[in-house]
């Protein structure tokens, strides 16, 4: 592969679990198999003296040594107040995530004979701004070239609609993963993937069904040994416990009843889990899901979407039997269960696979036309446009044919289009008529990017001396919204000439790229005066401690 441009791999950073996929000779995504010949990779990591255990092993760990071990980083990432310490180092959660990574990328490289250097990693749709920068930061410090982010959904899509007919459809992902749930509405072409809106909830996953679990098992110790001790308190007992809940969990799709047991301070007790009463302690979790989607649904009709084709299911908890009735019952639609640990990793491989053979393209009409590469950014569109005649066009895609040894049809399908919308609101904070503070959504979320905004806003007072920009960023879909209903992301300062009116107009633009990246201007018009602000927030590691982290991800090693 590497004669003919880098192959760039596929990877699902999961809040529980983690794979990479590749793709083969045949034009097919394969999932590589870890060091432990496990297909996914549990995103756990011990810190053990000089070196980093990462999967099962760590996961194992968790119950001899539960303050070294970190797992469901990926809650935390873009989080500025997290921090994991050992032996008197801080650790952010996208240096412990670059660990998973590290992970993934040495036992693909072992399993290839092959170096990982250029990846597709995909987060939640409704990741925001910070996330998304943490998940690359993560990549960048596991000293990777992050090709791109990705939405989950999207890549579950794209996997999907490879594998299928060339017919085009609206389908709902569903996707209900170890610590996240997504839903998303997809407009699949024959050539585009679009998402057309999006919703859920990042503290909703199979974890939540664990504790439900968990705290059966507590009452049921309670009731058993008369005893009211809190045994969660003790983290043996209870990473144990945890442990023994997402295995039953497990068992119970496929069965209709399991022993647990609980041993705590030399005591033993056994408990009969059925399914039935699993059910029972877990059905509000699942109506929760279901009102996410109605949300997301009301969502898109204002988009003129009305009716969808189909439901795919993604995310391990999807195997749970009442997640998929319930879904029949409330939509009328047999939803399809389609690789739901895999999916996710192979889209972004497939991804990834499209992003090299355009690399290669590209590559060869800048040679032909005697171009630079850089002139052929949107491809696509130039194609659409004639601007590249179609011979030269031909020509370039036999090249790379021959090169790689994929068919002229795939080569041809590599300029996939995906469209994305925002999973968040952005604005600022302004002053409404009555002189309240309040925040003015200039970007909804659900809106399709990139998207540029502009809008108006007035100094306050005479002889002004600065303006304080708010950045905010918010989950409604509401133009003004109270100021406690947004995070603010950033601030910037646009500092004005002195003896300015009051009234004055300054005109702040938002820009929004494909992948959430947000750049905002800040315009005084009497004497074009301008700040500029690109959103690298603070709660994402960068600076010293970020060359901090690459250089420690370096010297540690990672098994
Ligand atoms: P993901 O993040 O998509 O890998 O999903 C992982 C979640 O799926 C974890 O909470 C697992 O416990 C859960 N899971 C995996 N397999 C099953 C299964 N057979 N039944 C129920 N939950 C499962």
């Amino acid at each position: 592969m590497e004669k003919h441009g880098k192959r760039i791999f596929g990877i699902d950073l999961g809040t529980t679990y983690s794979s990479v996929a590749y793709i083969d000779e045949f034009g097919k995504a394969v999932i590589i198999p870890n060091a432990e010949n496990e297909r996914v990779t549990p995103s756990v990591v011990f810190f053990d003296g000089d070196s980093v255990v990462v999967g099962d092993v760590a996961k194992e760990s968790s119950k001899l040594y539960p303050n070294e071990v970190v797992s469901f980083v990926k809650r935390a990432m873009g989080e500025p107040n997290f921090v994991f310490e050992y032996n008197n180092e801080d650790y952010r959660a996208e240096e412990i995530s670059a660990y998973i990574l590290k992970k993934l990328a040495q036992d693909a490289e072992q399993y290839l004979g092959e170096k990982v250097t250029d990846v597709v990693i995909t987060c939640p749709a409704y990741f925001g701004i910070n996330e998304r920068e943490a998940t690359r930061k993560a990549g960048e410090i596991a000293g990777f070239n992050v090709r791109q982010i990705i939405n989950e959904p999207t890549a579950a899509a794209i996997a999907y609609g490879t594998l299928d007919t060339q017919d085009s459809r609206v389908v709902l992902v569903y996707d209900l993963g170890g610590g996240t749930f997504d839903v998303t509405m997809i407009d699949i072409q024959k050539d585009s993937v679009e998402v057309v809106c999006t919703g859920g909830d990042h503290n909703l996953g199979g974890k939540d069904w664990d504790d439900r679990i968990v705290a059966y098992m507590v009452d049921k110790y309670q009731e058993e040994t008369q005893r009211n001790e809190d045994i969660l308190e003790d983290p043996d007992t209870c990473q144990d416990m945890q442990l023994s809940a997402e295995k039953a969990k497990k068992i119970m799709s496929q069965r209709t009843k399991t022993p647990i047991s609980v041993t705590h301070g030399g005591e033993r007790v056994k408990i009969v889990l059925e399914r039935e009463k699993f059910e029972e302690l877990t059905a509000d979790l699942v109506e929760r899901t279901i009102d996410f989607t109605k949300d997301m649904l009301n969502a898109a009709k204002e988009k003129g979407y009305h009716h969808f084709d189909e439901i795919i299911l993604v995310g391990g908890s999807t195997r749970m039997p009442n997640i998929q009735e319930r879904i029949k019952q409330e939509f009328s639609i047999t939803p399809k269960v389609f690789d739901p640990d895999e999916a996710i990793a192979k889209g972004a491989a497939i991804y990834g696979w499209k992003l090299s053979l355009n690399d290669g393209l590209i590559q060869r009409l800048a040679e032909k036309t005697k171009k630079s590469v850089e002139e052929f950014a949107n491809l696509s569109e130039m194609i659409e446009t004639e601007q590249v005649k179609p011979e030269d066009f031909k020509a370039a895609a036999q090249a790379v044919a021959d090169d790689t040894g994929y068919t002229l049809p795939a080569i041809q399908s590599a300029m996939l289009k995906v469209k994305n919308v925002t999973s968040k609101s952005f604005g600022v904070v302004a002053h409404n008529p009555k002189n309240e503070e309040i925040v003015f959504n200039l970007v909804l979320r659900n809106t399709t990017v990139p998207i540029s905004r502009q809008k108006n806003f007035y100094t306050a007072v005479e002889n002004q001396q600065t303006v304080l920009i708010r950045i905010m960023e918010s989950e409604t879909s509401q133009v003004e919204i109270p100021i406690e209903h947004a995070v603010e992301i950033k601030t910037a300062v646009l500092n004005l000439p002195p003896h300015l009116p009051a009234d004055l107009p300054i005109e702040i633009t938002f820009s929004l790229n494909e992948e959430g990246r947000l750049h905002i201007t800040a315009l005084e018009t009497s004497q074009s005066r301008q700040v500029e602000v690109v959103l690298d927030t603070a709660s994402v590691i960068q600076g010293e401690a970020l060359e901090k982290a690459k250089a420690r991800s370096q010297s540690l090693v990672v098994h």
